[in-house]
């Protein structure tokens, strides 16, 4: 009588976790962009986070990638739309 709907499925899947093991220590504390290692200018752009919640920052120009890469579908859908 006690069955639990999936509960925790809650992730949207729009945030991209880094693997932590993957990363320089300077890309883990945001002195570096955690795609292409550039220290200036310092990254700001916010690109994901680490499994502890940390967040991981890149420069503009990989910012701009991985939002290309997580709004693929919904300009798939505009474009589906026009
Ligand atoms: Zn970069």
């Amino acid at each position: 009588m006690c069955e639990r709907s999936t509960a925790n499925a809650d992730s949207s899947g729009s945030i991209y976790v880094f693997d932590p093991g993957a990363l320089t220590p300077a890309q883990l504390m945001g002195d570096a962009c955690a795609i292409c290692h550039a220290k200036w200018p310092r990254p700001r752009q916010p690109l994901g986070e680490l499994p502890d919640g940390s967040e991981v920052f890149g420069c503009d120009e990989c910012a701009g990638i991985v939002v290309a890469h997580n709004a693929r579908s919904v300009r798939a859908h505009a474009l589906a739309a026009h």
